[in-house]
Order: C-alpha cells, then structure tokens, then sequence
C-alpha cells in the first residue's frame, strides 16, 4: 500500500501516522519527493481505508496489487531519473560508453575524450571488475576510480562505475556520478541495501538468470530509501551459445507496463559480439528503451577485458549517427552535449525558462522537452507571443515549429522570424503522429464536428475526406482541440492530436495514426536572445531580399555555388506591402566561420538589398 500524503504534511504528523502504522503491525518508509511525499506500507493490512482516510495527512490510499510496491507503475513516482541535466526516462535517450575496465590513464584519457567529442554526456568504466576467473585483470580499485574522476574533470562527462561490496560504496560514491550494481550481484542484498543509502543514481543490472519480478524486487530493497534507480537489460543465460547472452529485449515493453522505472540496455554483454552492438542498439531503441551503456575501447584487441564486444571510436560514431536519425522515428532525441552545451552548464536551480505555442500535450511541448530535457516548458496562446516572450526576456528559448514534411513550410514563424531581432540556436526534428481523439464513450458515428489546428488538419487529409459530413474547425492547438472538447464534455466532437494529448485529457483514442504518411516530420527550431555559435554548428540560416530585376536571384545562387557552400532549403516569401516581390529564406550547410559560409556573407551584400542572418546552429 502507498499513502500519498498532503504536500504540507509536517514531520510531527507524518511521524504520528507512522506510529499508528506500526501499532497496526507494518513496515513504513517515507519518501519525501519534490512533488509529492508517500508512506510505502508493507505487511498484512488490518484496518479499512476509512480508518487511515481519518487521518488528516492523507491526501490518498493507493492498494498495490505487485509484490514490488515503490518499482510498481501503479504507485504513481515520476517515470524519470536525472542524471546531470538529463531526465533519463523521458523524451532523451542517453548513451553511456567507456571501456569495460579502467585499464591504464592514458586508455582513459584518450577514450573520455574522444567520447566527449563526439557527444557522449556519460563516460563507463569498471575500477572493480567481476571476473569469472580469479587470474583476469582485477581492475584498478581505488586508482582507477581516481582516474575516472581526473576524466570528469577534465572533460565535464559524468562518470559511472561498478560498486561490487556493501563497504566500497562510500568510496565509490565519492569518485562516481552513478553507482553501478552488476548482474553478479542484482541479489547481493546488504549491496542493495548499502546503495541506498547515497545520494548517487544506481544502475541495476539484471542478474544472469534473474526473472523480471525477482529484478524488481531487488529495486525495491534500493527504492525505499533511494528512488534514483535506472534498470539495465544486460542479457540472460540461456541456451543458447552464439552469442555470450541472449539479450532480452521483450524485457523492455514488460518493464514499461510494470514501472515507473527508466530502462537503459547493454547490448555490449548482452551479445559479446562487437558487429552486433549496432543491429540490437537500435533495437533496443525500437523497443523503447531509455538508453544505451556501451563498451567502448581504442584498441579494442588488445583490451584487457571485454575487447570481443567492445567498439572501435569509429563504430561508435556511426552507432550514434544511425541512433540520432532514428530517433525521431521513435518521437525521442539523442542526447549529444553539444548539441545544446548552453544547458549543460545551467544550473539545476535556475531552471531554463522555454516557451512554446500551445496546451500541455501539444507537439511542440514535446519538442522542447526533447531539445531541453529537464524543463518546465510554459505554453503561451500563439507563435507571436513565444517570440515576445523571448525577446522581453522572460523567457531564454522559444520552441516553434518551422516545416512539416508532408504540409510544408509554416509561414507565420518564418515571418516572425524575420519580425524579430531572435536567433535560431538548435533545431529538433520529430515525429508527428495524428489520432483521432474523443471523449470517454463517444463512438465514430457519434461525430459531426471535428476540431483541429490546420497543420494537423492537413496532414490527416485523406483521412478526413472519408467522413465528408462532418464540419471541421481550425483551432489553435493540437492539445487545445482535445481540451476543448474536453471541457464542453461534447459527445458529438472529436480532435485531432498526440498519444499524449489523450493521456493527459483522459480521452479515448477512436483512431490511431491518421495522418496521410507515416513519414510525417516536423522540424522546430530553438530561438533565444543572442546567438549561441560553437564550434559544432553546422547549419546556417539567412534571409535576403533581391532587387527586383532579372538574375538577381540566379546571382546569389552563382556566389553560393561558387564558394561550395551546400544550400538545404530554399523558401520565398512576398514581402509584405509590395505586391509580388519576394524575399528568400535559405538554409546552408556549414558553420557562420568557416572560410565558405563566411566568404559567402562577405560577398552576398553585393547582389542582395537586405540581409539577415538568422542564426548558426547544430542540425538535427
Ligand atoms: C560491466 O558492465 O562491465 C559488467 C561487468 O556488466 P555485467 O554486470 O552486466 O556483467
Ligand atoms: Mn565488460
């Protein structure tokens, strides 16, 4: 049983309630979190619910029908952990790499940054290493817990690392960011136990022939006190002997109905087979896990543990280049440090402020979740009052969406692009999923009106030619058209938005997928203050105007190719207040510095009447 309490419950009467509990014969442990505070109860229950509603510290009384009570989805903890900036369990998917074993200074140093180059926000690294054989490389100890942190340092990654006994754990904790509990001891219970007791997110690994329920219940001896655990999938002993494990990814799907709990997989131990790390990488992203912990070494045949699996730095880059092009696929985003570095650096406290156009649920809400991670993006009523917000400064970002690959360009904001002193400073791509939304016992046949932003409208055209009766509505939102009908409770409306929409206004899904192609991507784009360019923005975005006479355009196009600079997106626009003139929106490849694209801006004001640039920034 899980007693929510009230937020303002005082620590004399959470005790008094305690107390009474313990006279009633359970076990108690409180959990204090940001949002909400519980008592988890177990033990046979001998009073009626009525009994503890009297209480008045009760907020409400949740029965848990799962052995595992605080792991259980049904206990209604946040589905997500933060690990630095980063909510795992949410719309990032965060890759660790690193060696097996922290082998010499030199391997670690190489490897954290070539890593932190290519993006990898978590550096692995056993110091104490499980071998089966007692005459294999042991790992460092101590040293090599020293030398993850002098990595840390000096590369800004976090680190994690295996903790294998109960009275090594202070010790990691002092060096490690997260502690790792390894499959050798999912069911070493003082460890779980001792894990608990730190302030440190724990990655539990699943036993070699451990069932899910036992998984989860070694979570749980770690959850009473510490809530920060991250399930790993790490493969199982079967039968089977082409590969070291089989790796369970049904793991995945099963564990997201039954908790809460974030679900990263290891597809390094879980095939021991390095050309296989890829094929189930992405599986594992597929079956929706939240992220990946990979081996990682330079010279991976000369490793001294583990090289069989272990990737090259090549591999792992292209790992992570097929992992951000299919993430959209999956509605996620990869996280890469430097794609936002501006967030790496904020702190937690002074949580960013991002503003995007719509209603909780809303498309571009997701964008910005997916671009920030932990942020509490704030919906404002139309595009125009995003690129306000940011430009009065009360808010550092705007998310807005900028073109749709099945609708085209959306105007509005490339013209309040152009309205605004803003810059773009990062992009999301995403995928866009349309359903057919109404409220609970609606049917299809019910419906005569149905509400929808345009673009969503758009994109589910021939769906909405099969019902030619029903009279549609533009609305402003996605997430609006379902609040909408939400708060009128119509039993005659539908709306057209996310999954998730539906989730968060208690809706039924009478169609799922409706849009024309599944192929349906928006992209956004991130706009702030003051341009943010580094040195791995590798996108431009200008916009100019032409005097009106013939080839002017051509010249410009002339000057571009010239310099080999890769132009990406072409979109005129009419300039407003004269008739059939048109001004240009053009995306290049290339960073604003680099000798082409600069050469390019140098030279462009000679065929051009304006110009603008619009910002540098890191591609999608
Ligand atoms: C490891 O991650 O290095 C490790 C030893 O993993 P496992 O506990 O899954 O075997
Ligand atoms: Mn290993």
């Amino acid at each position: 049983m899980i007693i929510v309490l009230r937020q303002d419950a005082s620590p004399r009467e959470i005790a008094d309630l305690e107390s009474w509990l313990h006279d009633h014969g359970t076990v108690t442990t409180v959990i204090r979190g940001e949002e909400r505070s519980v008592i988890a109860v177990i033990g046979a229950i001998h009073f009626s619910g009525k009994e503890l509603e009297s209480h008045s510290v009760v907020l409400e009384v949740l029965r848990i029908s799962q052995p595992y009570k605080i792991a259980s989805r049904e206990s209604g903890f946040a589905p997500q952990v933060k690990i630095g900036n980063v909510l795992v369990g949410g719309p990032k998917f965060l890759v660790m790499a690193g060696p097996c074993a922290v082998e010499s200074r030199e391997i670690l140093l190489e490897t954290a940054r070539r890593l932190s180059e290519m993006g990898v926000t978590v550096l692995r690294g056993g110091a104490f290493k499980p071998r089966t054989s007692p005459y294999s490389f042991q790992g460092l100890g101590e040293e090599g817990l020293k030398l993850l942190a002098e990595a840390r340092e000096e590369t800004g990654m976090l680190v994690v690392t295996e903790v294998m006994t109960a009275d090594k754990v202070d010790l990691v904790a002092r060096y490690a960011d997260i502690l790792q509990v390894g499959a050798r001891n999912m069911q070493n219970f003082d460890l779980l136990k001792a894990v608990a007791e730190v302030d440190r997110p724990v990655i539990l690994k699943r036993g070699l022939a451990a069932t899910i329920d036992e998984w989860l219940m070694g979570a749980e001896y770690i959850l009473g006190r510490n809530q920060k655990v991250i399930l790993c999938e790490r493969g199982i002993r079967t039968f089977e002997t082409k590969t070291r494990n089989t790796l369970d990814l049904n793991a995945v799907p099963v564990l997201k109905e039954l908790t809460h709990l974030p679900v990263i997989v290891d597809p390094s131990h879980g095939t021991g087979v390095r050309r296989y790390v890829l094929p189930m990488s992405l599986a594992s992203m597929g079956a929706g896990a939240d992220g990946l912990l990979i081996e990682v070494h330079p010279d991976p045949d000369h490793a001294l543990s583990d090289g069989a699996q272990s990737l090259t730095f090549a591999e792992l880059q292209r790992l992570l280049k097929a992992l951000q092009s299919m993430a959209p696929v999956v509605g996620r985003e990869l996280e890469l440090s430097w794609r936002h570095p501006e967030i790496a650096t904020s702190s937690a406290s002074q949580k960013t402020q991002v503003v995007y156009q719509g209603e909780p649920g809303a498309f571009s809400e997701t964008a910005a979740l997916a671009f920030f991670g932990d942020v509490k993006p704030v919906g404002v009523p139309a595009f125009p009052n995003v690129f306000e917000k940011v430009a009065s400064g009360e808010s550092a970002y705007g998310v807005v969406p900028i073109e749709n690959s099945l609708a085209g360009s959306i105007n509005q904001n490339y013209d309040l692009l152009l309205e605004f002193d803003l810059s773009i400073v990062g992009e999301v791509k995403l995928r866009v999923s349309h359903n057919l939304l109404a409220n609970r016992g609606v049917r299809e046949k019910d419906i005569k009106k149905l509400y929808g932003h345009p673009q969503a409208l758009a994109q589910c055209d021939r769906f909405l030619r099969l019902h030619p009766d029903w009279t549609v509505y533009q609305t402003y939102d996605t997430a609006g058209s379902v609040k909408m009908i939400k708060e009128q409770e119509a039993s005659d409306a539908a709306a057209i938005a996310s999954l998730q929409a539906a989730k968060i206004y208690d809706v039924d899904v009478l169609a799922e997928a409706i849009e024309d192609n599944p192929q349906n991507y928006t992209r956004f784009v991130v706009i702030a203050k003051e341009p943010r360019v580094h040195d791995r923005c590798d996108k431009t975005s200008v916009v100019f105007t032409t005097p009106n006479k013939p080839g002017a355009l051509f010249a410009v196009l002339q000057l571009i190719a010239n310099h080999e600079v890769n132009l990406v997106k072409l979109e005129s626009r009419p300039i407003p207040g004269r008739p059939w003139e048109y001004m240009f929106y053009m995306d290049w490849e290339g960073n604003i510095e680099s000798p082409n694209v600069s050469a390019v801006l140098g030279v462009l004001p000679e065929c051009t009447e304006t110009l603008k640039v619009l910002g540098c920034y890191p591609s999608a």
